[in-house]
């Protein structure tokens, strides 16, 4: 395992991405969206999706530096092209148009469409929470099927995340941001490394058993080689049996068709989609009711006797919070595989060991 502090990892994965051809603010903007994910805990969103990216980048998949295009636009609607840029670029320009007309109107609605990947969907949340509005995101991945519909072991879905932000005054935003599937695939790909395992449920094999090893997702593969999950036999299980199904085929249908972007096929290049409603709390109540009535509402559920004596319950984005608050102390943690498959990916582009050596000081 190695532990890199945040800022460190930030720049060193900022110029890779500088030398693997993005502007200095896209590749610091990448970097630290990236770290952002391992902050809070999400590696499977983190650094270990770099080699991917740039492999993407490599090959014309996803493009440096985009400006999305207006598509549709209305006073409280937006439709907006990605145009397969990097996600952490394009998001945030639809995010920051959704907060824009929200804030004009009370509220509004954006459609994001051939986004590269988007990441951790929780930043976007977190990024209308800090404006003081209340967002719900339905995403999908477009080509990336993955997850197996309730009682089915074919894969149909993409791992299909659902996100809730709520602004709190005074705190950190409630923030509830989860994939449709057992696991995101990115965790999958952590186990894969060497990183934490998955649940012993999480994936189905082509004979409908259930199982957690992830050579059921990608096939053969070696300790730093890429995954590929055309490879493998299985597929990843929908979480909460027809209701995580259910939730799953909405984020395609609304993040996937009617974004533009397409719900998830095989034979669609890697897109992710996204329908974010974005309302602001302070239009539809004006007096105060609403963040008064959260706190005591985060008490009283908190409050509840615990299935095991000296639990803890738990709130959305408290774990994220936390984890965040210790590994800014403490630095990053990454198993060496993940480690490894960077530092391949930065001699790639052409960064000088001198620089690679200087990451880990
Ligand atoms: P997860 O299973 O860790 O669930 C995270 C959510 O559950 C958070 O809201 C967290 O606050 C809450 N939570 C966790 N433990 C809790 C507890 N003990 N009590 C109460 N709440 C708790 O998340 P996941 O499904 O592995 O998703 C990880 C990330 O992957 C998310 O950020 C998601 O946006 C991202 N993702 C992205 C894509 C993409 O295509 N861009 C696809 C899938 C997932």
């Amino acid at each position: 395992m190695v532990t890199i502090k945040a800022a460190a990892l930030e720049g060193f994965i900022a110029d890779i991405f500088a030398a693997a051809g993005c502007s200095p603010a896209e590749a610091e903007r990448v970097g630290r969206y990236l770290v952002s994910a391992n902050l809070t805990g999400h590696d499977s969103h983190g650094v270990v999706r770099v080699p991917r990216y740039v492999q993407q980048k490599r090959d014309g998949a996803i493009h440096a530096d985009i400006e999305v295009d207006l598509l549709v636009d209305t006073p409280v609607l937006a439709v907006v092209d990605g145009k397969f840029g990097f996600g952490q670029t394009v998001a945030p320009q639809a995010v920051a148009i959704g907060i824009e007309k929200c804030k004009a109107m009370g509220l509004s609605a954006v459609a994001l469409r051939n986004a590269g990947h988007i990441g951790r969907v929780g930043d976007w949340a977190e990024m209308a929470a800090e404006a003081g509005l209340v967002s719900v995101h339905f995403a999908n991945a477009a080509g990336s099927v993955l997850v197996a519909p309730h009682g089915g072991v074919e894969r149909r879905f993409s791992t299909a995340p659902y996100c809730v932000g709520v602004p709190l005054p005074g705190r950190g935003p409630l923030v509830l941001d989860f994939a449709t599937s057992i696991v995101a695939e990115g965790k999958v790909l952590v186990a894969s490394q060497g990183g934490k395992a998955i649940p012993e449920d999480a994936l189905i094999g082509p004979d409908g058993k259930p199982g957690n090893d992830p050579h059921l997702l990608y096939g053969d593969y070696t300790p730093t080689g890429p995954r590929n999950h055309a490879q493998g036999q299985g597929a990843i299980r929908a979480f909460g049996e027809h209701k995580g199904a259910g939730l799953a085929f909405m984020c395609e249908v609304l993040g996937g068709a009617l974004s533009g972007t397409g719900a998830t096929s095989h034979g669609r290049p890697f897109a992710n989609g996204m329908f974010s409603i974005y309302v602001n709390p302070a239009v539809v109540d004006p007096t105060g009711f609403f963040p008064g009535d959260v706190s005591r509402y985060m008490a009283f559920v908190k409050g509840a006797k615990t299935a095991k004596p000296g639990d803890e319950i738990l709130l959305p984005g408290e774990p994220e919070e936390r984890m965040r608050a210790k590994r800014r102390a403490e630095g990053v943690p990454l198993p060496d595989d993940t480690w490894g498959s960077i530092v391949a990916c930065a001699r790639a582009v052409g960064l000088d060991e001198r620089r690679i050596q200087a990451a880990t000081a």
